[in-house]
């Protein structure tokens, strides 16, 4: 007979487990536990809804926290109403919170605390004076409160999903699980919410070609790029140029960060961090015009206000009834390759003035391999140079271990394989682009629903950012009641 104590320590070393029992049966499912699945499941929490939340990490949102850690960002893209809870004004009172408590335990006397209140203002460090940013900190420490205040770890169940399938009675459809090791599990949701988010980075050909063969130099090693979970954590060779192959906004925060760390170390270094990309700098606010962000509650405001609600741009979309037509007005809006204004004049332009940073108007042709070295600052690690070749005709020396892809992401939708499963077997529509022809109400089948960049086709160019998760849920939960 096994003692109780050990089957206690049995049952809490397998969470995921137990919760999955709980939950063989939910009203909803949530596939995929990033800002879209989090903000959803508040949502849905908020008006009483029952669901549980599948993501392959062991805690929600950790691809989000990583790949913004990744890239060095410092503050996001998006204002303050921008974030996972229900309530717009949320963000803004828990940053005002943070500040009260961090001065109630300040040892700092009153009155020299109000001093330096008023000179450094600790709410001015949380939001940028530039349409009230949030630090990525706040943003983040505001994620894990909103999960905490619906208890929405509670509701993840850790694992894959490796298909969704149709029931015959139509009630309800059944997602196959793989949780840790080989096991897997399935779980009947009445309703089911995809939110995958994008996964596949983009990586240019020359960055994929192999070695060739017989070659004298060793095999490359893997380049390193910012989104890319499995190659981020590659250092970087101590000594040599960096390069960042891309112009957006990833390549500008890396290229800040590093220039950063490289003031901060004692060495004489003058290596230099290139930024390849193939258009000049290009200075937006916003990845998408801030009409594109409208929720359904701001453009009803806007009415009140006497103004025209959904703005024009949104409307003529909408009416689109050609999804090719729709895909063409997403790529036109949206300005991947854009960099906030706070951002270049924060820093950046001063690090080109001082020559830290060179920003090549160029592509890459091809990088050879040159030979093969010690790490001038660690005598165990061998590092491979590289010789990068532009289209311009310059040539860039450093190693391979010191390039740095921020290409952002591939263009087909987020989890192909899962996605062209269930069009094949719930005989759903894709459209020429590969995206689901979802309804106003989000729906691609009765019980199947998307969000996210999936729902790109319906709710326009900001679907993938956090606007378009507040979107997504505001007309999941409306078509509910
Ligand atoms: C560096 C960076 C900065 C950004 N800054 C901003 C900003 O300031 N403002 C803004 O509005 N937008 C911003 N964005 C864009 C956007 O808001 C984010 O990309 C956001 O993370 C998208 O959320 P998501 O839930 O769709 O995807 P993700 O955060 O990628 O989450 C998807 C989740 O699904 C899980 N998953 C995938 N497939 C499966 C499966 N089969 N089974 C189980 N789980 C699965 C993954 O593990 C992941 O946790 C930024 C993006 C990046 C990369």
């Amino acid at each position: 007979m096994i003692p109780l104590v050990a089957w206690l320590l049995l049952l809490l070393s397998s969470p995921s487990s137990l919760l999955i029992e709980k939950k063989d049966k939910v009203d909803w499912l949530i596939v995929g536990g990033g800002l879209h699945g989090v903000h959803i499941a508040a949502r849905l929490i908020a008006v009483g809804s029952s669901l549980a939340i599948v993501d392959e990490e062991a805690r929600l949102l950790t691809k989000w926290k990583s790949r913004a850690a990744a890239t060095g960002m410092k503050y996001m893209r998006s204002s303050a109403s921008f974030h996972l809870d229900v309530d717009v004004a949320s963000l803004r009172r828990f940053a005002a919170t943070a500040t009260a408590d961090a001065a109630a335990v300040s040892t700092i006397p009153k009155k020299k605390r109000r001093q330096r209140h008023r000179s450094s203002s600790s709410s001015r460090q949380h939001f940028t004076s530039d349409y009230e940013r949030p630090s990525l900190d706040l943003f983040n420490r505001h994620c894990d409160h909103v999960i905490q205040k619906y208890g929405i770890e509670d509701l993840h169940i850790c694992g894959r999903v490796q298909r969704i399938d149709p029931t015959k009675d139509n009630q309800s459809v059944t997602v196959t699980i793989a949780t840790s090791g080989h096991d897997s599990t399935t779980v009947s949701a009445k309703q089911v919410v995809l939110a995958m988010g994008f996964d596949d980075p983009k990586i240019p050909a020359w960055a994929l070609v192999k070695e060739e063969e017989g070659g004298e130099y060793p095999q490359k090693p893997p380049i390193q790029h910012v989104l890319d979970l499995t190659t981020t954590t590659t250092s970087h060779s101590a000594s040599g140029d960096i390069v960042i192959v891309g112009g957006g906004i990833s390549a500008v925060h890396k290229a800040l960060q590093l220039a950063e760390q490289q003031q901060s170390t004692t060495s004489s270094s003058t290596s230099v961090i290139h930024i390849v990309s193939p258009h000049p700098l290009q200075e937006q606010q916003f990845d998408t015009h801030q009409d594109w962000m409208m929720t359904a509650q701001t453009a009803a405001q806007s009415l009140q206000a006497g103004g025209s609600g959904f703005p024009d741009r949104f409307m003529k979309f909408r009416q689109l009834e050609s999804f090719i037509d729709r895909r063409t007005v997403i790529r036109q809006a949206r300005k991947a390759g854009t960099v906030p204004t706070a951002l270049t004049r924060g820093g950046l332009k001063h690090a080109i003035d001082k020559g830290n940073i060179q920003w090549h108007v160029a592509t890459i042709d091809r990088v050879t391999s040159t030979a093969s070295l010690t790490d001038s600052n660690d005598d165990s690690r061998d590092v491979t140079s590289a010789c990068i070749h532009l289209s311009t005709g310059e040539t860039i020396s450093t190693s391979w271990d010191n390039i740095v892809l921020a290409t952002g992401f591939g263009s087909s939708p987020p989890s192909a394989p899962l996605i062209h499963q269930i069009a094949k077997d719930f005989n759903l529509p894709l459209a020429p682009c590969g995206y689901p022809m979802v309804d106003h109400t989000l729906r691609w089948h009765p019980r199947v629903i998307v969000s996210g960049g999936l729902a790109e086709l319906e709710l326009g160019p900001s679907a993938r950012n956090l606007a378009g998760a507040r979107m997504a849920a505001e007309r999941i939960v409306a078509s509910n009641q």
